[in-house]
């Protein structure tokens, strides 16, 4: 993976066979990047996405293989317990161009990845609602 920033604009090329998840991961670690926006485009042939249960109050995750277009990836940056946490969706494309989607866990990157983070000069701190079974944003 490779990285430039310009100020508080990072852009980003994650490569064939790469952990999208992990890898964006390392950038907010490495920046120290405590709080912002993460937007992306590109391809993979394995990703683990899920969708949330509300009445058990769990994800239930569903694995993709083969040739898929990651059409749009949104999520934010945020910190839990002092570790970076990422919460992203991601929608992706099969060769019918069939849309499908959820919240991401993992995708091994087919092709290329380009991604776009924005750092916000602040900090926001999740915690675990046990309400909803979600960590939420403290605001
Ligand atoms: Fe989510």
């Amino acid at each position: 993976m490779r990285y430039k920033q310009f100020n508080n604009k990072v852009f980003i090329r994650i490569d064939k066979g790469e952990e999208l998840v992990e890898s964006l991961k390392t950038i907010c670690r490495t920046l120290d990047i405590k709080l912002g926006s993460i937007i992306g485009i590109g391809a993979t042939d394995r990703v683990t996405v899920g969708l949330m249960n509300t009445k058990t109050k769990k994800y239930q995750s569903k694995e993709f293989m083969g040739d898929h277009e990651i059409t749009s990836l949104v999520g934010n940056i945020s910190r839990m317990n002092g570790e970076v946490y990422l919460h992203l969706h991601v929608t992706f494309c099969n060769v019918k161009q069939k849309a499908l989607g959820g919240h991401l866990y993992s995708a091994v990157i087919s092709a290329t990845f380009e991604g776009f983070i924005e750092i916000i000069d602040g900090q926001i701190l999740r915690e675990y609602d046990q309400t909803l079974g979600l960590n939420l944003l403290q605001l």
